[in-house]
């Protein structure tokens, strides 16, 4: 089969390779007819998560069930599906505590306690590198689906692949940001990043009952897509301090729920190089900081864009002194993915407003490249395969 296959930074080929097989009795064969290219994938692309052999990446994609293993009872082929990024076994103490991210069973040989940047880390994912399993991922014409009684969601026929496509991750990323930040009705939220993540988070901001939505972004084509799809406010922190600028809107006081959905791979300036070198850190934390002073005393900051180092200045002062509330980490998908694909059902939200793109799956370098890049005003691709 044809598949998106990693080779090393800045480098992804197209290749044959095998076809994927039942290996368990609860996996089956999905042949892909959709499959996204994530923020996510690009940490890999650019190195920043090594992968020291080529593997085919993917970790948002659908399709029709082409085989399934002797246990599975949920589904048959022909079953049309979306797939959760998280592997998540079902039966552990986190599966069962709705976490599935940090399932104990489905990256056996790193699995750990300790979260660090290159060992210990919790569950598997697809196509996500040796360190989260090492499994081959979805951006390719067939991918083997583990635990499939468990993690795959039909859909009904009348949704197009593009209605649904984004509850394998992006939707239900912004649905847990927003989530974890607790409103009441009313608040104002301001999300940090207008990428796939951050307009999904402000498309929950409405939907959770915020009263204001604020987005920043360097980027203003990423602005007007969002002033477009979801009406909410922007800021450009090229052109005013996104910080001074929400404590005005704010009335001084800052916005009760910050969302950073940057992370770590934020825009930098030569001297944040320099800092990182010299404190031995891997990108920024300045994102994240910064949501730390737009959020108001006792606000809730949540943390969606990804981060792998430690970081030396972390400002816990700041944190201390206005008695912040914090939630990181992946989203908890399999938590939220009934409830949100009711909400497509319903008519309730719209999210193939944010594709920029879609292409063959034989175009997936030229993809990397725009959605890296940021060229051709790239927000979210859609590969075919
Ligand atoms: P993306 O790269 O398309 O979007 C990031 C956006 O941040 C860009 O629009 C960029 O212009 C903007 N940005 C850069 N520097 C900024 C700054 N200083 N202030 C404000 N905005 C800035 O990626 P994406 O697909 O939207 O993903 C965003 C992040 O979310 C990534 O780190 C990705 O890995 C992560 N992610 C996390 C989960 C999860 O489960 N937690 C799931 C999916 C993606
Ligand atoms: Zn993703
Ligand atoms: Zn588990």
């Amino acid at each position: 089969m044809k598949a998106a296959v990693f080779h090393r930074p800045g480098n992804i080929s197209v290749d044959t390779v095998d076809d994927p097989k039942l290996e368990k009795d609860t996996d089956l064969i999905l042949k892909v007819t959709s499959t996204a290219i994530c923020g996510s994938d690009l940490h890999i692309y650019d190195g920043f998560f090594p992968q020291p052999k080529p593997q085919v990446l993917g970790h948002e994609f659908m399709g029709i069930v082409e085989e399934t293993g002797k246990a599975i009872t949920h589904l048959k082929k022909g079953d049309r599906v979306v797939v959760p990024f998280p592997i998540s076994c079902g039966s552990c103490y986190f599966c069962q505590h709705s976490m599935p991210v940090h399932c104990e069973h489905s990256n056996p040989e790193h699995y750990g306690p300790e979260g660090d940047m290159m060992k210990g880390k919790g569950g598997g994912l697809y196509g996500y590198t040796d360190l989260y399993g090492g499994y081959s991922g979805g951006q390719a014409e067939y991918v083997r689906v583990m635990y499939g009684n468990i993690n795959p969601r039909k859909v009904p026929d009348h949704l197009s692949d593009e209605q649904v496509l984004f509850l394998t991750d992006i939707f239900p990323t912004g649905w847990s940001a927003i989530d974890w930040g607790r409103l009441q009705g009313g608040e104002t939220v301001a999300i940090f990043g207008s990428g796939p993540v951050g307009l999904m988070a402000q498309k929950a901001a409405w939907l959770q009952g915020a009263g204001r939505v604020i987005a920043v972004d360097p980027l203003n084509y990423r602005l007007d897509k969002a002033r477009l799809v979801n009406k909410v406010e922007t800021i450009n922190p090229h052109e005013t301090d996104a910080v001074e600028a929400i404590r005005a809107m704010t009335g001084g006081r800052g916005a009760d729920v910050c969302v950073d959905a940057v992370g770590t791979e934020a825009e930098r300036s030569f001297f944040d190089k320099v800092k990182a070198v010299i404190n031995v850190e891997k990108g920024t934390a300045k994102v994240m900081e910064q949501c730390f002073e737009a959020v108001r005393r006792g606000g809730v900051v949540s943390v969606v864009g990804v981060y792998g180092s430690p970081y030396d200045n972390f400002p816990i002062h700041r944190i201390f002194d206005k008695g912040l509330i914090l939630q990181f980490g992946q989203a908890p998908v399999q938590k939220y993915i009934d409830k949100l694909l009711g909400l497509i059902e319903q008519e309730q939200v719209v999210l193939d407003d944010i594709i920029s793109h879609q292409l063959p799956l034989s175009e997936a370098a030229h993809a990397y490249d725009i959605f890296k890049h940021k060229e051709d005003d790239c927000v979210k691709v859609i590969l075919k395969p």
